[in-house]
């Protein structure tokens, strides 16, 4: 039987129509309005769609949003003043800074000074290493990384117990494969982390329940490689000719094996920007107790 394709645009649409009743709420009762602030360093094509796209979901939301572009030879000290003066703003309540950096800059030192309060991507070390530490769901950080907590969500919104099962996450950046690990560990599954250097990769990704794929390899994963009705969830985006977009996963023949498996477009991205908007929101909540 055919897979259930996991609609990412709906879940994320559902979670972005309940952070909007909530940013009403938040601006009657304690007249605060949560606010966003996106830092693009140069002119990757690619970071400026993210950025507009981010602020189109914050306006439509009705959060506060405030981009800002710097030219692509902005000097580090500059670039961390802005984000000393963004911590110190109260209008913001979230500062995400674009990756990818242009190379003159250190992202890991840059990343460092954005406040852990405000730090909406979930990358500050301080909040990467509250991840690695949380043994239980309710010890996570006061931010977790948008993507892999997107993950999450569209893996429960199949009605999957995640506690007990086995999930293959294929990939170990920090952005994406480790902290999805760890919040399925978190959420009390047995976790196996694969990546370039693992040697026989269809046998480990068969024994995956849950299958969360982030190699940015188009076709990596084929339907061989996949447990009958396992959740599937596609991280990758892969540019193929002028405008094609693929995930690293091969939907069409994965779809007759899997049980349930994400769309690329249309699965994982839509909920990068959902819970980005989410730990906005949550961020605003914090500062009035609410
Ligand atoms: P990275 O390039 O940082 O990491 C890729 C990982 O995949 C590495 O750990 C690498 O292993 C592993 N890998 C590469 N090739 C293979 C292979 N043949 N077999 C097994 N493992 C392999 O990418 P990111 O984590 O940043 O992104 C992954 C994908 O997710 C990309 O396509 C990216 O565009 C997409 N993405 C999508 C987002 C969304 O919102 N939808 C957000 C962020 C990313 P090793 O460590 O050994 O090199």
């Amino acid at each position: 039987m055919a897979a259930t394709v996991i609609d990412g645009k709906q879940v994320a649409q559902q979670i972005r129509d309940a952070l909007k009743k909530e940013v009403a709420q938040l601006q009657q009762k304690y007249g605060i309005t949560p606010g966003l602030a996106a830092v693009l360093v140069g002119e990757n094509p690619a970071s400026k769609v993210y950025v507009n796209m981010k602020a189109k979901a914050c306006e439509e939301t009705g959060i506060y949003s405030q981009k800002i572009h710097l030219p692509a030879d902005t000097p580090q000290e500059k670039l961390i003043e802005l984000i000393h003066n963004l911590n110190a703003d109260t209008r913001i309540h979230g500062i995400l800074v674009q990756l990818p950096l242009p190379d003159h800059l250190d992202q890991h030192k840059v990343l460092q000074e954005v406040s852990p309060n405000k730090d909406v991507d979930g990358f500050h070390p301080i909040n990467l290493g509250k991840l690695l530490s949380a043994k239980f769901w309710e010890e996570l950080p006061l931010f977790v990384p948008c993507t892999p907590a997107g993950c999450i969500k569209l893996i429960e919104s199949t009605g999957t117990q995640i506690e007990g099962k086995h999930a293959v996450v294929v990939g170990r950046s920090v952005i994406v494969g480790k902290p999805v690990a760890m919040l399925l560990l978190a959420k009390q599954a047995t976790v196996t982390i694969a990546h370039s250097r693992t040697k026989n990769l269809k046998e480990v990704c068969r024994q995956a329940d849950i299958l969360v794929v982030a190699a940015g390899r188009p076709k990596l994963v084929t339907a061989d490689m996949i447990k009958p009705g396992a959740v599937v969830i596609d991280v990758g985006v892969n540019r193929v000719g002028e405008k094609q977009l693929v995930g690293d996963v091969d939907f069409e023949a994965a779809k007759e094996v899997a049980g349930f498996i994400t769309p690329v477009p249309g699965g994982v991205g839509p909920m990068t920007i959902a819970m980005l908007l989410k730990n906005t929101v949550e961020s605003a909540k914090r500062t009035v107790g609410a």
